[in-house]
């Protein structure tokens, strides 16, 4: 097909396909988060995607490790480094339910990651486009692709869900006798 090596001709076509991968792989990092949430942790999850293979699965584990760096982007890639044995996961996807702080988005940078994929955007600490965009800020040595929003009505639900019902806890001891 002419001009199809490029990408460029069908991009609509690409764009449709890769939409309905997005939500599939967007469903497994939900149920990653749905096991933090479990926990007590955030419910935030990732899954690291290599032509069409799960390398790594992570979700948040800050409550139950005790460490601030214990997000879900940073323990994918370094589950995924590690059993690959590369830092540079320029052929990779991170889907994740949340959009990245500046930690995590700073992370993948560093890993070279070719694209993020993530669910709900985050107005406080949003480093991928809410807040900033250093994922693909032109000035950095490398970016990567961003697609925001897959499945955000399910990714905003979890995180509502959970912190909803860490609100009534709150207040129970205050309401019984
Ligand atoms: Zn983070």
């Amino acid at each position: 097909m002419e001009g199809a090596a490029d990408g460029r001709c069908c991009d609509v076509a690409v764009e449709s396909m890769t939409d309905l991968d997005d939500e599939q792989w967007m469903r497994e990092a939900l149920a990653e988060a749905r096991l933090a949430g479990a926990r007590g942790d955030v419910p935030v999850g990732a899954v690291l995607v290599h032509e069409g293979r799960v390398l790594a699965r992570a979700h948040n584990e800050r409550e139950l490790t005790g460490s601030p760096l214990a997000h879900a982007e940073v323990l994918a890639l370094e589950r995924a480094g590690r059993s690959q044995k590369r830092w540079r996961l320029d052929d990779c996807t991170l889907y994740v339910t949340l959009e990245p702080c500046p930690m995590c988005a700073g992370a993948l940078v560093q890993a070279r990651l070719g694209k993020l994929v993530f669910g709900a955007f985050d107005a406080r600490h949003g480093a991928a486009r809410s807040l900033y965009q250093l994922c693909d800020d032109p000035r950095a040595p490398h970016q990567l692709r961003v697609h925001g929003g897959v499945l955000e009505p399910d990714c905003v639900a979890l995180l509502q869900g959970f912190f909803q019902g860490l609100r009534e806890r709150a207040k129970a001891p205050v309401t019984q006798p």
